[in-house]
């Protein structure tokens, strides 16, 4: 039997030891700890990356998409359209601000919000929107920025799957501002915490550093409230290493995902996602549907195929946000596809003969089952 990972970042570190040793032992030799060279060095990098003018580093994607909501002057008594269908940050970083998130549905047979939930919920207060380029496809961005234009919302992007994501040729941060997580196991992961605000916006980035660093533009001088969500040197130094590989190691993400959907056609009742024209996507998560995911589940991690569901409660169902006053069945599609999720293996150093196991062990589900 083979014991397949769901990911498994050590085989990138064996490969990367020693460049990641240098560069940590850079940053303890000049004591440059917070903020400082090599974070400034990964900034430049990250906004070429993105195509964009500017990027700013912090220390959670969390932290970026707070960071983001209070630039865009985001706070009490504003509502902020987001999916329900999306990892727990996205929402509780509106509810951290002091404002109210709005959950919609996703689209029939994507994974992208809906907007014509969203038509149907927004208020005066509507302040902004967030689509979340969920598994690492960008949200059709056209029909969005129209929407928000129609209703004078400004556009957060939650590229926090996203890093190296395009559509028609252009990344998160070319519509509106994005955040990006560099949590252990993203497309682009530090050895810790770390996220980034990327946008074309200078008034934003001016706020965003100050916030991230207690509303201050001038040391001890503090002009509003603000946090400690600055990005450690170290972070940026490891960040700077792994920069040289995320263009090879997305190619690689899609390499993998075309094995699985060209083996997975076909069998039992699986569906693979749907990609968009004009989508390249990241490929952070490799997630299928089927009725009968717990079963699979359970049958895959029998035979040493480890697998995750992305994510199994949406946010409008969990306690933390109850008052909201979402009921059972509020966002159907959003809660459809809750029990019908499973993320396969996916990362960059995945091997063939892992791929052959696990799709062979999901042909052999339908088998014994049918
Ligand atoms: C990972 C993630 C976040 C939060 O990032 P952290 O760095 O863990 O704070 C937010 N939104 C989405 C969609 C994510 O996947």
């Amino acid at each position: 039997m083979l014991e397949v990972p769901f990911v498994d970042l050590k085989r990138q570190h064996a490969y990367l030891r020693e460049d990641i040793r240098r560069a940590i032992d850079n940053i303890c030799e000049q004591s440059d700890f917070v903020l400082g060279k090599a974070v400034a060095e990964f900034e430049t990098l990250f906004a070429t990356f993105c195509g964009a003018r500017y990027c700013v580093a912090v220390n959670s994607g969390t932290s970026a998409l707070i960071i983001a909501l209070r630039a865009m002057g985001i706070g009490p008594g504003d509502e902020v359209v987001v999916p329900s269908h999306t990892f727990f940050a996205t929402a509780a970083a509106v509810v951290c601000v002091g404002a109210t998130p709005i959950f919609v549905d996703i689209g029939e047979n994507s994974y992208a919000l809906d907007l014509a939930d969203a038509e149907k919920k927004i208020t005066k207060n509507t302040k902004a929107i967030i689509p979340v380029h969920l598994y690492g496809q960008i949200v059709p961005m056209a029909p969005v920025m129209h929407f928000a234009r129609q209703h004078n919302l400004q556009v957060l992007e939650d590229a926090c799957q996203a890093h190296g994501a395009t559509q028609n040729g252009k990344a998160p941060g070319s519509w509106g501002i994005a955040v990006f997580s560099f949590y252990p196991g993203k497309n682009l992961g530090a050895y810790g915490e770390g996220g980034a605000i990327v946008t074309n916006d200078e008034k934003i980035v001016e706020l965003a550093r100050a916030l991230r660093d207690h509303g201050s533009y001038k040391k001890y001088v503090h002009t509003m409230i603000g946090y400690n969500m600055r990005m450690e040197g170290i972070q940026g130094a490891v960040l700077n290493v792994k920069m040289q590989h995320l263009t090879h190691w997305n190619e690689l993400r899609n390499q993998h995902a075309a094995y699985y959907r060209e083996h997975l056609r076909g069998v039992g009742d699986i569906t693979t996602e749907a990609i968009e024209p004009g989508n390249f996507s990241s490929f952070h998560l490799f997630v299928i549907q089927t009725m009968h995911r717990d079963n699979l589940q359970a049958f895959l991690k029998q035979r040493g195929v480890n697998t995750g569901i992305h994510y199994p409660i949406p946010i409008h169902r969990q306690e933390a946000v109850r008052k909201n006053g979402c009921k059972r069945g509020d966002l159907p599609r959003t809660e459809a596809v809750c029990e019908r999720i499973l993320s396969l293996p996916m990362f960059p150093e995945l091997i063939r003969e892992e791929l052959d196991y696990v799709i062979q062990n999901i042909k052999m589900f339908y088998e014994v089952t049918r």
